[in-house]
């Protein structure tokens, strides 16, 4: 070690020896740059072009490095170089360096790092000994070959740790831990291959005179440092464009095509941005929830091209009639949000009047004038929610209540009035993925008939458990999947799932499934019917559905041709919840119901009521003379069902005779015999009552 730092302390020039030493450094931290920039291609061209770049970083940087040093080396001995054997050095470092590289970035498994440092260490010594062979000294030249492998040995390591470096992306000081051991790993070679050798001198010729040797030294330094310079030029032109090209996939990525307008994710990013501003200066801060009110009749009836021309007209005319502070964007199909930040309500007013004048003007279009409009909703900060998710959910409930007010365009957020239609919308949401994940189940309530007693058949009656708010009765859920049409698969799962369980009931008992009005609606009901039975094979005369008189009255022409056809395939058909609606003659006259059900309302107090008593009398002469049997829903006690017997009715059902529960066992042993006729109390039931 002494003698290394005598050899470069007493041989050596020491300002050329610095010069060298910074053409060192410097260039490691170029090949950094440039390795760097190559490791993070995906294409393998790319990755190759930036590996060239940097071999021809490093070969200069070796190249000038050892160069210099070589003229630092002033033992008084005339010397000169074999100019061939100077160039072949240098491709020496470029190609070993190159080959290294690509080797360190190859695929070929663990070992390639280290293996391509190590190729990198041996283009580094063999730049050194074939650059000293081209070193034409007078005097005898003896190598010492301890260190001439000492030398080999420190390139090497060292520069294999430089390559294990460049892969540490978390470490703090990566980057000047590889300039480091990549500077040391040709500076160590260098030095210690020079202590490797000692000179004779014989001193039979001039060589090279000093001055020359000065410029040649200077020129060396400035071309090495210039290609250098060059490698760094090139990563920091390509850091620009990606830069810039960033930039507009960015402002690309954040506009809406159509409008110009900013899209979703922009609005986002700037009512971040605003909250801050908001909070920062005390200021009122509203998003506005905006939705276009006839957008999509015209889409249907003049086409989507018609469609785009008005949305791009509506986002232009929106965009000129913006203040200083107000913020607008196209969120969905015909969905726009804007951000107003104000000192007094009036700013917010006057935004709201321009906005509203904008989307309300006629729009020229080829086909004749066409007229938008909009519906507001609006939420602010911090009175309504402070966060952005918050304050953007608040100003759609609000604006769906504007939608579906005829009366108002804009509403602002009222809690007690939106909570309903944000827990409607969730319920809606759980159900779907309910749905999805089939969280459903059928329970089953006995029907039988009032003077034999014997079982007519079972209703089959939905159930739900949520998953946090445990069982939601039907009631609450059927209407929201009535709203927004999840009622259509929901009910192909109950026809389903009836008919396949009840047609493994060994008795021969029928099942009542209830229809939707929506499902009603659908034309294609009788023949998903006639599918299912057939999938099932239950007996047709097996099933019967029931259904509300709403269910008829929507679409009466449509509702009765569909029944019709559900009654050609056998099916029966009840009329459910008769009494509370319409209970309208002419339905009853309209279509051959199989049973009417009278609504559980009227059973509550009919020991008391004399009304009730004349409605149940009057249902119950209805159904004799169209010659329908009349089922009473809803029977819990004994005296009810001693009075409805006295009438004349037909059926029963109700928790007196069973609650509703899974699917019964059905042997003739089974609680499906329960037998509360006359008199007696069934355990059940009397826990029921
Ligand atoms: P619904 O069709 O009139 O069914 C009878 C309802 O009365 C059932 O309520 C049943 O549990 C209840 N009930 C039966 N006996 C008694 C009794 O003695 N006392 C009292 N207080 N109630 C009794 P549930 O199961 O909660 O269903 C409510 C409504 O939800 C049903 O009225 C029906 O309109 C609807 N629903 C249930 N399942 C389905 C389905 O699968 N599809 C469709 N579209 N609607 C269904
Ligand atoms: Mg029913
Ligand atoms: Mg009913």
């Amino acid at each position: 070690m002494i003698e290394i730092l005598l050899c470069v302390a007493y041989e050596h020039e020491p300002w050329l020896v610095l010069l060298s030493a910074l053409i060192c450094f410097a260039g490691s931290a170029a090949i950094m740059q440039l390795l760097d920039r190559g490791r993070a291609m995906d294409a393998w061209l790319q990755r190759f072009a930036w590996n060239f770049l940097a071999s021809v970083a490093a070969g200069a940087t070796i190249w000038c490095t050892h160069f210099v040093a070589m003229l630092a080396y002033q033992i008084g001995v005339p010397f000169t170089f074999d100019p061939v054997q100077t160039t072949v050095s240098l491709l020496v470092a470029i190609i070993g360096a190159n080959i290294g590289f690509n080797l360190a970035f190859s695929p070929i498994g663990r070992v390639a790092p280290l293996l391509g440092g190590v190729v990198v260490g041996l283009a580094i010594s063999a730049m050194h000994y074939v650059g000293m062979n081209a070193y034409r000294i007078d005097g005898i030249v003896e190598w010492n070959r301890g260190y001439v492998v000492a030398s080999v040995l420190c390139a090497v390591l060292f520069s294999a740790g430089a390559r294990f470096i460049l892969d540490r992306e978390t470490m703090k000081y990566r980057r000047v831990a590889f300039v480091a051991l990549f500077g040391i790993s040709v500076v160590s070679l260098h030095f210690i291959g020079m202590t490797a050798m000692t000179i004779q001198p014989l001193a039979l010729s001039d060589g090279i005179p000093p001055e020359t040797m000065l410029a040649m030294a200077l020129v060396t330094a400035a071309l090495g440092l210039l290609i250098i310079a060059a490698g760094v030029c090139a990563f920091l032109i390509d850091d620009r464009v990606r830069l810039e090209s960033f930039e507009k996939m960015r402002e690309m990525a954040m506009t809406d095509g159509l409008t110009g307008l900013p899209n979703r994710f922009r609005i986002r990013e700037e009512l971040d941005h605003q909250i801050a501003l908001a909070e920062a200066t005390g200021s009122g801060l509203a998003f506005i929830a905006i939705d276009l009110d006839r957008f999509k009749e015209i889409n249907d009836t003049h086409g989507h091209k018609a469609g785009d021309t008005v949305l791009a007209t509506l986002g232009q005319r929106v965009a000129e009639t913006l203040d200083a502070g107000e913020f607008i964007a196209r969120v969905g199909g015909d969905e726009f949000a804007a951000i107003k930040r104000y000192e007094n309500r009036a700013g917010l007013t006057d935004m709201l009047e321009r906005l509203e004048s904008a989307l309300q003007a006629p729009i020229e279009l080829d086909m004749g004038r066409v007229g938008v409009g909009a519906s507001f909703g609006i939420a602010t900060y911090p009175e309504d929610a402070e966060t952005p998710d918050a304050l953007t959910n608040n100003a759609d409930l609000a604006m769906y209540r504007a939608k579906s007010d005829t009366t108002r365009t804009t509403c602002f957020y009222d809690p007690a009035m939106d909570e309903a239609i944000r827990e409607r919308r969730e319920l809606a949401a759980d159900l779907r993925e309910a749905l999805e994940r089939d969280c459903f189940e059928l329970h089953y309530q006995l029907q039988k008939e009032i003077g034999s007693g014997d079982v007519r058949g079972y209703e089959a009656l939905l159930r739900w458990t949520h998953p946090e708010r445990g069982a939601i009765p039907p009631g609450l859920f059927i209407p929201v999947a009535e709203e927004n049409g999840l009622i259509l698969q929901l009910g192909e799962w109950v026809l389903r799932r009836a008919c396949h369980e009840v047609s493994q009931w060994t008795n021969p008992w029928k099942v009542a499934v209830n229809v939707s009005p929506l499902q009603l609606a659908d034309v294609e009901l009788p023949k998903l019917i006639q599918q299912i039975l057939l999938e099932s094979g239950l007996s047709p005369s097996r099933l019967e559905i029931e259904l509300t008189e709403t269910a008829i009255m929507n679409d009466r022409a449509r509702a009765l041709h569909v029944l019709r056809q559900i009654k050609a395939l056998g099916v029966g058909v009840a009329l459910d919840d008769f009494g509370t609606g319409y209970s309208s003659l002419e339905t009853l006259r309209a279509f051959p119901f199989d049973k009417i059900k009278l609504d559980g309302s009227f059973m509550a107090d009919v020991e008391k009521s004399p009304q009730a008593l004349a409605i149940i009398r009057s249902v119950l002469a209805l159904g004799k003379s169209l010659s329908i049997p009349v089922l009473a829903e809803g029977i819990e006690r004994h005296s009810q069902l001693t009075i409805l017997r006295r009438e004349g009715c037909d059926e029963v059902q109700g928790y007196l005779l069973g609650r509703p529960g899974p699917m019964p066992d059905l042997g003739p042993e089974s609680g499906a015999g329960l037998d509360v006729f006359p008199v007696q109390l069934s355990p059940d039931s009397r826990r029921a009552g």
